[in-house]
C-alpha cells in the first residue's frame, strides 16, 4: 500500500495543531509547529473564513496523517466502520487504532506511527508467534504482539520503550517490557484518544 513520504511538519502547521509525527522532534524548540503557527505555503499567513465544508475536510485530512493512511484507503475503513454497528465515526476511529502499526506504536516499540510502519514492514514484529508484516493489520481481542527475538537487540526499540514509560498505555493493551511483548484485551476506547478529533464531521463529509 503506498504511503506519503514527504515533509510531515506541514500538516501540523496546516491543520493548527501538533500532530506528533516526529517522535523526539516533537518536544524540543525545533518543532516547527512552535516556531511558525501558520499554514505553510505563499498565502499561509493569509485570514481566511473556513466553510463547512472545509471544516469537515481538514478533519478528515488531519486523522489521516494522524493515522498515515491515504484516501483510497481511509475511504475503505469508512465504508466498513458504516456497515458495523454502532456509531460510524467511533467505529471508523477504532479500526485505525486497530491497525498493526497504531498498535506497535501505543506499546511504545516505536516513537511514531511511522516508524512502527516501517518495523512492521521490515518484519520485526510478530503476532501470535508469526511474522506479519502488513501495517494494516487489525489485530484482534486475544492477539499476542512481539518484537522478534533477533530483533530486541535493535537501539531504537530499546530507546523507544524507555521514552514510553513515562506514557500512559491505553486500556485495551497490555506490555511485558522484559520480553517486548503485549497483548490486546479490549477494543480501542474513543475516550482515550488524547488528540481533539470530531469524527463526527468526518461522518457528515462522507455522508454527502
Ligand atoms: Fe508536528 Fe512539531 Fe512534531 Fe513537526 S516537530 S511533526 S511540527 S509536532
Amino acid at each position: 500500500m503506498a504511503r506519503y513520504t514527504g515533509p510531515v511538519c506541514r500538516f501540523c502547521r496546516r491543520e493548527g495543531l501538533k500532530l506528533y509525527l516526529k517522535s523526539d522532534r516533537c518536544f524540543t524548540d525545533k518543532c516547527s509547529f512552535d516556531r511558525n503557527q501558520y499554514p505553510p505555503g505563499q498565502h499561509g499567513q493569509r485570514r481566511i473564513r473556513v466553510s463547512e465544508y472545509g471544516q469537515q475536510l481538514r478533519e478528515k485530512q488531519k486523522v489521516k496523517r494522524i493515522y498515515g493512511v491515504l484516501e483510497k484507503q481511509f475511504r475503505r475503513y469508512f465504508q466498513q466502520a458504516a456497515r458495523k454497528k454502532g456509531n460510524t465515526g467511533e467505529n471508523l476511529l477504532a479500526l485505525l487504532e486497530g491497525r498493526l502499526d497504531n498498535t506497535v506504536f501505543r506499546l511504545g516499540f516505536a516513537g511514531t506511527r511511522a516508524e512502527a510502519r516501517q518495523l512492521v514492514r521490515h518484519g520485526h514484529v510478530q503476532v501470535n508467534g508469526r511474522k506479519v508484516n502488513i501495517p494494516s493489520y487489525q489485530v484482534q481481542v486475544g492477539d499476542d504482539l512481539a518484537v522478534r527475538e533477533k530483533s530486541r537487540k535493535m537501539q531504537r526499540v530499546i530507546d523507544s520503550l524507555e521514552r514510553a514509560q513515562g506514557r500512559p498505555l491505553v486500556s485495551w493493551l497490555t506490555l511485558d517490557r522484559e520480553k517486548f511483548a503485549g497483548s490486546v484485551g479490549g477494543v480501542p476506547v474513543r475516550a482515550e484518544l488524547t488528540l481533539p478529533i470530531q469524527e463526527n464531521l468526518i461522518v457528515e463529509l462522507y455522508s454527502k
